[in-house]
């Protein structure tokens, strides 16, 4: 009787629109300092072993506390060399990409995805004999050809092989004109959203948050996006001149009411919001935290990552 009870739960769910549609294990959650604890987020499907990894500031040392929290099964090696399929690289900071490169050596044959400027950086500077090897296939000789680099481009959704998962990038603005990216993700037809770093549009005097606002809003109305991995680096004391292309959670705030306000609703109930990026700067995670859930005027669902702890999501 419960079992029937269960699927029929499940049923209801999938027919409303909230079944789980994405499991995401953070390997790290800061944006900046703790080595061991920087923005990596694998991406899977339910009950799936195949991930897309959003970012790879941390790897190794967030593989091994997820194993241990059973977020993840097998070995270290094994996660990393089979179950991770392919790499988003937001922008080309080193607490994005530093897990990636220092485990390059113990890697398997996989696709990074980035725009063309963070292909560039990573080619240029990082897969370069003066700071390491050059395990891509493309950029300075000797070329190991271990990564193969996707260009993302707003107009071209690309298949992550081996998982669910296609990758369509944006650009973001990160210190105008530095170049970060989000990247929408769909699995048949459900969408997660992950942003790279960025300021708000008003102090980057950038529209892309307002573009990608504009390309999401149709896929939350039709209730196919309900997640959104966006960072909140700063408290509200962080002053406007030294917020270096990151947000606060005023600024989050005040994104999300543009979002609102494209969507033509009178709050974002049911839209769940996943704080990437602090800075762990003394309390400061904490202070953040509690001013989001505190002026929570929009009413989404705010979830704060932990390193290792396998969150689900519709
Ligand atoms: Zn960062
Ligand atoms: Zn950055």
């Amino acid at each position: 009787m419960k079992k029937i009870k269960l699927s029929l739960l499940a049923l209801l769910f999938s027919i409303i629109g909230y079944a789980q549609n994405f499991d995401v294990v953070p390997l790290g959650i800061y944006g900046g300092e703790q080595e061991d604890n920087l923005s990596a987020y694998l991406l899977g499907a339910p009950e799936g072993h195949s991930f897309l990894c959003l970012d790879a500031g941390t790897v190794n040392a967030g593989i091994r506390k997820a194993l241990q929290l059973k977020s993840l099964d097998g070995s270290a090696e094994s996660v990393l060399k089979d179950q991770i399929k392919g790499y988003f690289i937001s922008h080309g900071h080193l607490d994005h990409l530093s897990g990636l490169i220092i485990n390059s050596p113990a890697d398997s044959k996989k696709n990074i995805f980035a725009i063309d400027p963070v292909i560039r950086i990573l080619q240029d500077h990082y897969f370069i004999s003066d700071t390491w090897v050059n395990f891509a296939d493309q950029g300075q000789k000797p070329v190991l050809g271990k990564y193969h680099y996707n260009e993302l481009k707003e107009e071209t959704e690309i298949l992550v092989s081996e998982t669910p998962f296609s990758i369509t990038g944006y650009e973001l603005s990160h210190v105008n004109p530095y170049k970060s990216s989000a990247a929408l993700v769909r699995k048949e037809d459900h969408y997660i959203l992950y942003l790279g770093d960025t300021g708000a549009d008003r102090i980057e005097k950038s529209d892309h948050l307002a573009h990608l606002w504009s390309s999401i809003a149709p896929l939350i109305k039709k209730k196919q996006l309900n997640t959104i991995m966006i960072e909140v680096s700063f408290p509200n004391s962080q002053p406007e001149h030294l917020l270096f292309g990151h947000l606060t959670p005023k600024l989050l705030t005040e994104e999300l009411t543009q979002l609102k306000e494209k969507l033509g609703y009178t709050s974002l109930e049911g839209l769940t919001i996943v704080v990437t990026h602090r800075k762990p700067t003394k309390d400061n995670p904490e202070i953040i935290r509690k001013e989001l859930l505190e002026n929570n005027m929009l009413k989404v669902q705010y979830v704060f990552p932990e390193q290792g702890k396998k969150i689900s999501l519709p």
